[in-house]
Order: C-alpha cells, then sequence, then structure tokens
C-alpha cells in the first residue's frame, strides 16, 4: 500500500518506518526542514533505541521517503496518518491547531480517496473537526479515522512492531479494511485489532493515559505515607503488584511522571470532562499529586542542608523524562534543577542522551549556575550531594567508593530507588530514597 505520514517526530517517525517495513511504500512529512534534511542525509534527529536501523534499512530499500512538500507525499496513497503534536493550550486543552493545519493541507493534496487517520492524541469529536476542515478543501471523497497510538518512547519501535492491541475509531467499511491490512502483520499473533467508533477510541487514549498515570501519583502518595509509618514502599509495591487483577506495572514511587504524553493528557482529559459538566476528580488528583511530587527531590535536598544551597554543589544524574530517550518535555529533573539554582546551589549535570536538549532548553543557565559535564563521575566531582532522577541503566551500579573519595560531600538522594539501601550506608552515604521509611 502507499502511506503518507504527517509528522516525523517520536510517532510520526516510528510508524513511518514500521509501515514501510512491512513492504508498503512510505513518505513521512514535516514542516521542520531541517529534520527533513537531516533524514535525507540518514541522519534520525531523536534518540530512540532501534530507530536508526529500522530508517536506514527502509530508506535504503526504497520504501521510506522523507519531503517537506505534501502535495508530492499525498496523491495517491491509500492512507494518510496525522502524526503531529497536540501540546497544552493555556486553558489544559489539547491545542488542535497543529492536526487542523495538516488536515487542511491534506485535504488540498488529495487527489483520490484515502482513509486520513489521526494518529496524534487528540480529544473527543476532534475526527468530526478533522472531516469538517477536510471538507472544506477536499475536491474528492475520503474517509476519517482515529487511530491512537500507544507506543512508549525507549522503547517505540518494539511497542509499534509489537502492539498490545491496535485500535481504529471508524465508521466506514473501506476505511477499515484498508487499516486492518495495513495493521494485520503486527499482530499476527493474534487478532488484536479492535475496531470502534472514532470517538470510544479517542478516549480510550486518553483513559489509558490517565489511567497509568494515576497508579504512578497513587503510589507517590503511599510512598510519602510509607515514609511517616516507617514502612518501605519498594516491599509494599512488590506486595501489591503480585495481586494479578493490579500487576506490577506502573507502581514505582520516583520523582514525578513528565514526558510529552501524561502532563498534557490528563489536563487535556480535565478540561474534556469539564466541558461537559463531569468534574474528572480522580484525574485532577493525580495532576496534583504530581506536581507536589516534582519538589520532594529539591525540597529534600534542601532540608537536608539547612534550607541554604549557598556554596552547595549538587550532582543531578538522569536529565530526560525517563531513560533511553533525549526527550526532556516536562521532565522532573528540569523543575529539581530551577528548584537547587534558586536556593543559591551550583548543579552539575549529566544525561546519557538528553545533554542537546538540555542545553538549549537551559539557555542562559549554562555556564551560569549549571555545569553541563561530561560523564557522571565528572558530574559528581567535588559535589556536596549526588541525586539521581532518571534511571539510566548505567545508573544503576555505579562505583559508590569512587563516588566516596570524589564527592565533597556525602549524600545521595536516590529518586527512583534503585540504589541498595544498604550498600550506601555502609560506605556511610547519609541516603534518601522515595518512600523509604525503614
Ligand atoms: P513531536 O513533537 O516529536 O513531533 C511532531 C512533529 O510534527 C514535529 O516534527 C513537527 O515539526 C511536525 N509538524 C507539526 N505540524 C506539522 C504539519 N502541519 N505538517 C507536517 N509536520 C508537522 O511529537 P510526538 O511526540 O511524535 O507526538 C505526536 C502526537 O502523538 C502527539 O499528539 C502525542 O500526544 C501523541 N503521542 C505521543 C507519544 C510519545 O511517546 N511521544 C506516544 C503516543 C502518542
Amino acid at each position: 500500500m502507499r502511506v503518507a505520514v504527517i509528522g516525523t517526530g517520536y510517532v510520526g517517525l516510528v510508524a513511518g518506518a514500521g509501515f514501510a517495513s512491512f513492504g508498503n511504500d512510505v513518505t513521512c512529512v514535516d514542516i521542520d526542514a531541517d529534520r527533513v534534511a537531516r533524514l535525507k542525509n540518514g541522519e534520525i534527529p531523536i534518540y530512540e533505541p532501534g530507530l536508526d536501523s529500522l530508517v536506514a534499512r527502509n530508506s535504503r530499500e526504497g520504501r521510506l521517503h522523507f519531503t517537506t512538500d505534501i502535495s508530492k507525499a499525498v496523491p495517491g496513497v491509500d492512507a494518510v496518518f496525522i502524526a503531529v503534536g497536540t501540546p497544552q493550550s493555556e486553558t489544559g486543552a489539547a491545542d488542535l491547531s497543529y492536526v487542523l493545519a495538516a488536515a487542511r493541507d491534506v485535504g488540498k493534496s488529495l487527489t483520490d480517496w484515502a482513509v486520513v487517520a489521526t494518529k496524534s492524541t487528540v480529544p473527543v469529536g476532534t475526527a468530526d473537526k478533522v472531516r469538517e476542515t477536510l471538507s472544506a478543501h477536499a475536491e474528492v471523497e475520503f474517509s476519517v479515522a482515529s487511530n491512537p497510538e500507544f507506543l512508549k518512547e525507549g522503547d517505540a519501535v518494539n511497542d509499534f512492531m509489537k502492539p498490545d492491541r491496535v485500535i481504529l475509531g471508524v465508521d466506514d467499511d473501506r476505511a477499515t479494511r484498508v487499516l486492518r491490512s495495513l495493521y494485520e502483520p503486527f499482530v499476527r499473533t493474534g487478532d488484536r485489532i479492535m475496531v470502534m467508533d472514532p470517538r470510544s477510541a479517542e478516549l480510550t487514549k486518553y483513559a489509558a493515559n490517565a489511567l497509568l498515570a494515576s497508579r504512578i501519583s497513587f503510589m507517590n502518595q503511599i510512598a510519602m505515607l510509607a515514609e511517616k509509618v516507617g514502612a518501605d514502599v519498594e516491599t509494599v509495591r512488590l506486595g501489591v503488584g503480585t495481586d494479578a487483577r493490579i500487576g506490577p506495572k506502573f507502581l514505582f514511587a520516583g520523582p514525578g511522571f513528565g514526558g510529552s504524553c501524561f502532563p498534557k493528557d490528563i489536563r487535556a482529559l480535565i478540561h474534556t470532562g469539564a466541558e461537559h459538566g463531569v468534574e474528572m476528580s480522580i484525574v485532577r488528583t493525580t495532576d496534583d499529586i504530581n506536581e507536589a511530587q516534582k519538589k520532594v527531590l529539591g525540597d529534600r535536598v534542601k532540608s537536608h542542608f539547612g534550607g541554604d544551597l549557598t556554596g552547595k554543589t549538587i550532582a543531578v544524574w538522569g536529565l530526560a523524562f525517563k531513560p533511553k530517550t533525549d526527550d526532556i518535555r516536562e521532565a522532573p529533573a528540569l523543575v529539581l534543577i530551577d528548584d537547587l539554582l534558586a536556593a543559591g546551589a551550583t548543579v552539575r549535570a549529566y544525561d546519557p542522551e538528553a545533554m542537546p536538549n538540555v542545553a538549549a532548553e537551559l539557555g542562559d543557565k549554562v555556564g551560569n549556575g549549571v555545569e553541563l559535564c561530561e560523564g557522571p563521575y565528572e558530574a559528581a566531582q567535588g559535589a556536596d550531594a549526588l541525586v539521581l532522577v532518571t534511571e539510566w541503566p548505567q545508573f544503576r551500579r555505579p562505583d559508590f567508593r569512587r563516588l566516596r573519595t570524589d564527592m565533597n560531600g556525602q549524600a545521595l538522594f536516590d529518586g527512583r530507588n534503585i540504589w541498595n539501601v544498604d550498600e550506601v550506608r555502609r560506605l556511610e552515604f547519609s541516603f534518601y530514597g522515595i518512600g523509604r521509611g525503614r
């Protein structure tokens, strides 16, 4: 089949390469000319494990193309996937301007029937808005579908190639046939393609993200209680997660969730609820707990040093919002760094993949309170305290003896509960975890 994908970010690029890998002819379109030029040169503009080889192979074999010119990508395709950003707007609602601009451009370029599927995370009712926009510009018939994406950054290729399920929100048979045919190779071990109406598909995505986010906030609240009552959230987590009705995933206490999805998606869901007179109280509390949780590490560091960090150097390990990505959108580490700077500290920070994005985000702060370091031990050199924010695998078993001699102080803050408490205490570090009341 012939496919166009609009947007070459974490979702669009993975989807484009994924569809191409099953023999489809895919053209990916982006308005960012620099991004497209890099992709044409074989460069991957984001860090996502396994994506470079997938893109390289499909480009080399002539099935994956990149362009800024949508009028070259859309004519003659069977399906168009819109995978552009839906950031949070000032009201908390999802900003649909990118999706509708893409729909307008697709409409102008359609020369034959195609199904136009929205892969971006969009509020209930967006399929109708996309249909209206397309109708205003297209001179041919088309179908509209909602095809929310569930991949997670850091494991996006795997998730896309072997999805738990594929959700197709469609209301006509022709669109269903095309989308089913495109997705069947991805789910050969069982029929995990679920066909439903577009509104249910749109709501499914928000419900899934809000439920996952609520598990994290729930455990973060349990963690705060564990500290007060002398329990260890890590053993509570295992005890709870082994119940088959609950399951072990997304129960990790930590510094709060970030990323380009959960924070904006739960706020968009709260907004949709308010528009329809439904107070999404569980979701609102999830957000409130998370905002408070993002302050916990900074507060702990300040309280360890008596409130004032003037003259103190704090090392921060892990800046991306999660391991195996370079994405720093809404990352808890950025909140921590701001809190530390405001309290007078100097910050020495390191992340294996996110340094260019952090440098761009922090701007003037780099060299002015924040030093971006070449490696984890360089960051820890001479530091009064070390805070682990993102649990990259290489931070799991560091050389604590080396840290004990390289650091100026001996305070360790483990924001992800990955270090062995007994081991670090034996080396006479002052140790703080999250929810470790024992
Ligand atoms: P992103 O910001 O990484 O990429 C979006 C891309 O779209 C950018 O390259 C931008 O230049 C391009 N773009 C914007 N307007 C365009 C237009 N009119 N025509 C062509 N290109 C255009 O975004 P992302 O993280 O890939 O997310 C895309 C959508 O998928 C969002 O709605 C997001 O909520 C959703 N989603 C994201 C993830 C994730 O893990 N990142 C997972 C599931 C769903």
